[in-house]
């Protein structure tokens, strides 16, 4: 089959590999979505500890199933199905508690395993029994099912800073994430969403009715504006949707008392430390949480608001690209004109 392959740090090149042979607890999917996301772009750029190159990248796969293992009674040949990138193990300290995100042994689709950058993509016996193949409803596409995994990302967030009825919800980052953030607030009942970004002419691109007011922090005072918005009393819960520790470090003073901060977006390895008034957390009693990956749960959560039709992320994809412009594709989603680039091999 075709793939993408990262043979070296920005050395992306198509080429034939070996088809992936089905074991009898396996199945094969023919990848037809796999987006690019941010940190697709920073594993091109420096690698990653967890994978080995030359490698095949890719997490966000949606595709249909073309083959079965004899051992695998409930998926069948053609479902339509979406892909969780993380497997736990169900062994280690934490699955045994109940608290799979934080598997220590879990591989990934795209990092230790082949990912959805090529034309099969092999789901191996514990994948499947640990339940990352959800099939998707006859109503949502590909592309929904593909950015469903960063949908349920999201979603884990958005229960861990608790965004409730009425809240109102500071997010900061205008990239998909951001906008999946807001509209994902607006679902969960929030009064009022803010959007903070500072390249607002990418947001031209997308549906902003989701957020009720959108901040250009190049142009203003972010805190102050936030004061203004809420009379004073600041955000219920702040969503740090970007890469940046300038960012994370002014998010605390965007809470209001008993508020959430949320830093959702990692940083740079060696770029990692960040200066905070810590007294925002004593006497404000904010509170500092962070959120990474996601479940197969948050998934079936995910894929089930888009067949209901909570909240729509379809638009978000404004790129696609065949399998053989893979490099283009990677050097247009970092030029940061698209909203979110797809790869539809
Ligand atoms: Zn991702
Ligand atoms: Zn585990």
């Amino acid at each position: 089959m075709k793939a993408g392959v990262l043979e070296r740090v920005e050395s992306l090149v198509v080429k034939e590999v070996p088809d992936p042979q089905l074991e009898p607890g396996a199945i094969v999917v023919k990848v037809k979505v796999c987006s690019i996301c941010g940190t697709d772009l920073r594993i091109y750029h420096y690698g990653h500890a967890r994978i080995k190159l030359p490698h095949i990248l890719g997490h966000e796969i949606a595709g249909q199933i073309s083959a079965v293992g004899s051992r695998v009674s409930d998926c069948h040949a053609g479902d339509r199905v979406a892909i969780t990138p993380r497997i736990a193990c169900g062994k280690c300290f934490y699955c045994r508690k109940d608290q799979d995100i934080y598997c220590l042994n879990n591989p990934s689709f795209g990092y230790q395993l082949p990912g959805g950058y090529a034309e099969y993509l092999l789901v191996p016996e514990r994948a499947v029994r640990y339940g990352v193949v959800n099939t998707i409803d006859d109503t949502v596409s590909f592309e929904e099912a593909a950015l469903a995994e960063t949908l349920a990302c999201c979603l884990r967030a958005q229960k861990t800073s608790q965004v409730s009825s009425g809240d109102t919800v500071v997010v900061v980052g205008g990239g998909p994430v951001g906008i999946i953030h807001c509209r994902l607030a607006k679902a969960n009942d929030a009064a009022r969403v803010v959007l903070v970004e500072r390249e607002t002419k990418r947001l031209e691109q997308v549906n902003l009715d989701s957020s009720d007011k959108i901040v250009d922090s190049q142009k203003s005072n972010v805190e102050a504006e936030i004061l203004a918005l809420t009379e004073g009393n600041k955000a219920d819960v702040v969503i740090v949707a970007c890469s940046s520790a300038q960012a994370q470090e002014q998010a605390l003073s965007l809470a209001g008392k008993g508020g959430r901060v949320n830093f959702f977006g990692g940083l740079p390895p060696d770029q990692s430390r960040i200066t905070i008034d810590s007294n925002l957390v004593h006497y404000s009693e904010v509170s500092l949480q962070g959120s990474h990956g996601s479940t197969p749960d948050d998934n079936r959560e995910a894929l089930d608001m888009l067949a209901r039709r909570l909240l729509r992320i379809d638009d978000l994809i404004t790129h696609r690209f065949p399998l053989d412009s893979i490099r283009e594709a990677f050097i247009f989603a970092e030029s940061r004109i698209g909203m979110h680039t797809a790869i539809l091999p």
